[in-house]
């Protein structure tokens, strides 16, 4: 598959072997002692190992931070932006999956400030409290095909006190260089391709569904919605395909570029499940997503059955569409529900509420209350469409 440089949302450098121009890059950035941050799962795994390797022998002076949680903690933060700070660095390499990439972004923001991290993560305008000329540059290189962290402006962090996932967000988070190397992502094991992998799509089709007038993010999003569904099982059935590896990697990025429009309700959920039950997010929504579609039938019946058309499906309509979407779970062996999961009901009214006050409602295909969030909820933990009703 052809390489190729890319210059929006960010400078993306995609191809299979460009990860040997990651020292290349950071000279521009005025990084010369970055911290590479990833997670404790892959610090010691080759994909790390040679890219610090590569690094020293281009004279660059580079430091491992690995301290990093599937779901990234605070602390995991605050312990990485005074290393950060300690040594004198002057930039972040964040390589990884989400988790690695969102706590890389937060850290490179947050070295450089006076305040505590919650400050800058409550409210609408918490943002205007970041002191901008201080976020530190960010080269990301994702390992994984799903969140688009790479290419967002945001990092989502868990507040382990509050026991919820609060989003931290500033233009000058989004990363200056990607570089998006198919290569990286062959060693996935199929279940964490096929999570991470329907991440992409569920980001593709809330941010479809979410009712802003955005046409560019919109036909973005369709596309990646394509290109999930044409290449996800293949990477799946085939790791080491690595057209389907990037193919999967551009969706993973437009996904992501999509859902400035919005997110949705499955999200809301999901990062509350992920919080309380510390369950792996694109798994979670996989799980949530067909009920999710389901409950907002409504809203997006048009939109569902345009998508039927584009992926050619045997039904062109919405419900067509979420059938397909059944099915693919299936194909991807995703547990029904979430009970499988370990996520028991008796949570439900609290995380009815909890799912309403997360920044990913508002952007919904339509209006819903905590109630409506609360039985969508027990319709994915328990598989059963009939909670909807109820
Ligand atoms: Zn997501």
């Amino acid at each position: 598959m052809q390489a190729g440089d890319w210059n929006f949302p960010t400078a993306i450098r995609f191809g299979a072997g460009r990860i040997a121009e990651l020292p290349a890059v950071l000279g521009p950035l005025g990084m010369r002692r970055p911290l590479l941050v990833t997670d404790e799962g892959l610090a010691a795994l080759p994909i790390v190992t040679d890219a610090l390797a590569l690094l020293r022998d281009a004279g660059v002076d580079a430091r491992l931070y690995s301290d990093v949680q599937g779901n990234p903690t605070g602390a995991n933060v605050v312990a990485g932006a005074a290393l950060l700070r300690d040594e004198q660095r002057d930039g972040v390499i964040a390589m990884g999956g989400g988790s690695a990439l969102d706590a890389g972004k937060a850290i490179a923001m947050l070295a450089g400030q006076d305040g505590r991290l919650w400050d800058y993560a409550d409210g609408e305008d918490a943002w205007t409290r970041i002191d901008a000329a201080a976020i530190l540059p960010v080269v990301a290189v994702p390992t994984t095909a799903g969140t688009g962290s790479e290419v967002g402006r945001a990092a989502v962090i868990l507040d382990e006190q509050a026991q919820s996932k609060k989003i931290i967000w500033h233009p000058g988070m989004l990363p200056r260089v990607v570089i998006s190397d198919p290569a990286l992502t062959v060693g996935l094991p199929p279940d964490v391709t096929a999570w991470t992998g329907i991440d992409a799509m569920v980001h593709a089709i809330e941010a479809y569904c979410s009712p802003a007038f955005h046409p560019m993010a919109e036909g973005i999003a369709v596309e990646a919605i394509r290109l999930v569904a044409r290449w996800l099982p293949v990477a799946v059935a085939d790791g080491a395909n690595i057209e389907a590896r990037g193919n999967m990697l551009a969706a993973a990025s437009m996904g992501a570029t999509a859902f400035q429009k919005g997110l949705g309700s499955v999200h809301s959920v999901s990062h509350v499940v992920g919080a309380l039950y510390n369950t792996h997010h694109g798994l979670t929504n996989a799980i949530v997503l067909p009920f999710g579609l389901t409950q907002n039938l409504p809203a997006c019946g048009d939109k569902l059955a345009h998508l039927a058309r584009v992926l050619q499906l045997p039904e062109v309509s919405a419900g067509g569409f979420i059938d397909y979407i059944f099915r693919l779970r299936q194909e991807l062996q995703i547990p029904p529900a979430l009970a499988q999961l370990g996520v028991d009901a008796a949570r439900a009214r609290e995380i009815g509420q909890l799912a309403f006050a997360d920044p990913s409602t508002p952007g919904n295909a339509m209006p819903v209350d905590a109630a409506d969030l609360e039985r969508l909820f027990r319709a994915a933990q328990s598989g059963d469409v009939a909670e909807l009703r109820s």
